[in-house]
């Protein structure tokens, strides 16, 4: 069996979940939370790093910072996971959801200006499998508009985009907030994990409040006050120590991971490519401006019928593959809140024929190698 998803394990995990267990301090905003942190800022220059038990929660925390009240807008696109979603919801936002590029499955900038109105508050953007959107146009849209851009960075560890002045900068570095995930399905994973980046200072002290159940104790920590207090809204966002730890050993092994997830995502990519010369499917499409940090590989079909049947041809020679989200704006759950059902093409297209292929760092070249025929012989019997 060839499975889709296998969740790496660099070794150092055990090591450092006994050090946590040493330390005794196995709540949240330990010495692994803070190496992890620390880690991010580093790396991507991110400003300011909160780690938080999911992107879900990341974008939660978001929606609390951007003061989301009922009826206020928030853009988003409609092809993505429903946290993205969920999380303004759930501050009474009425969601606007906005079609995918032509070419891949992120927002189309183009399409955003239309849909602003007196009560946008927010642009939410989805870097789909790691590709940048074109945030020099979101971000222009944006401050015209006096709104606020939140990067959904879930799937965006490790990627740049290179703006119109040629300098580059990390996915999740852009927005006035950014949220990463570290669910196991990601590049890089504590079971479940997420990251809240505030790039926007204005957020930074009422961000740790949120964090730490509406209290002010990361500032007493610091000794800036000398008891801490009930001071705003807030919940339960920060992991333990002990996921942390996990976290921080996968975070060692970043450099290692993203080589040989590219080195795998190229084998697809170079395999495939006579089979899209040939117009049977569609490969990913990497602009100039973004890199790739290979956290899935897809392929586009030409039809749902075709992507469901090569799903279960695959799956009868004991290939696992999936296919990805069907858009919000055909969601039961959408449609219930009153919502009128919209055409948004690009959106269903790739919710129709999108097929994610097995990636995983652990995945052989052969397996890839079987794959890639198994693909070939589905088009040669079709054809
Ligand atoms: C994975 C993912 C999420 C949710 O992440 P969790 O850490 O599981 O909450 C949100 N948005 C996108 C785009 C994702 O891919």
């Amino acid at each position: 069996m060839i499975f889709y998803n296998k969740p790496y394990i660099t070794g150092a995990e055990f090591q450092y979940i006994q050090d946590a267990i040493k330390n005794r301090h196995l709540s949240g905003n330990g010495p692994f939370t803070h190496q992890c942190q620390n880690f991010f800022k580093d790396t991507y220059h991110f400003k300011k790093c909160l780690l938080t038990t999911s992107c879900t929660d990341a974008l939660e925390m978001c929606a609390i910072l951007l003061n989301i009240q009922p009826g206020d807008e928030v853009i988003m696109p409609s092809f993505t996971f429903v946290s993205t979603a969920n999380a303004f919801i759930l501050r009474g936002a009425k969601i606007i959801l906005a079609d995918s590029s032509n070419n891949n499955p992120n927002i189309n900038e183009a399409e955003i200006e239309k849909l602003i109105t007196k009560r946008t508050k927010a642009i939410v953007v989805v870097h789909y499998a790691g590709v940048a959107c074109r945030m020099d146009a979101i971000m222009a849209i944006a401050n015209k508009h006096n709104v606020f851009v939140v990067e959904d960075a879930a799937q965006a560890i490790d990627s740049f985009y290179t703006n119109s002045e040629n300098k580059k900068q990390a996915l999740g570095s852009i927005g006035h907030l950014a949220t990463f995930s570290f669910h196991e399905s990601k590049n890089i994973q504590c079971g479940e994990g997420g990251l809240l980046v505030v790039n926007d200072e204005r957020f930074n002290s009422r961000a740790e409040i949120i964090w730490e159940k509406g209290t002010n104790r990361t500032a007493f920590f610091r000794g800036e006050v000398d008891k801490y207090n009930w001071v705003d809204v807030g919940s339960s966002f920060l992991p333990s120590e002990i996921t942390a730890a996990f976290l921080y050993a996968q975070l060692q092994g970043l450099n290692n991971i993203q080589r040989i997830r590219k080195e795998k995502w190229q084998l697809y990519f170079d395999g495939l490519r006579k089979l899209a010369e040939g117009g049977k499917i569609s490969l990913p499409d990497i602009p100039d401006y973004t890199t790739n940090n290979a956290h899935l590989f897809y392929i586009v079909c030409k039809n749902i019928v075709e992507r469901d049947d090569l799903i279960l041809f695959l799956k009868h020679k004991d290939v696992q593959s999936m296919f990805h989200y069907p858009g919000l704006h055909t969601s039961p759950f959408y449609l219930a809140t009153g919502e009128n059902a919209c055409k948004l093409k690009n959106a269903e297209r790739f919710s129709d024929c999108l097929l994610r292929l097995p990636l995983y760092v652990e995945l052989g070249e052969e397996q890839i190698s079987i794959v890639i025929r198994l693909v070939y012989e589905f088009y040669e019997a079709k054809s």
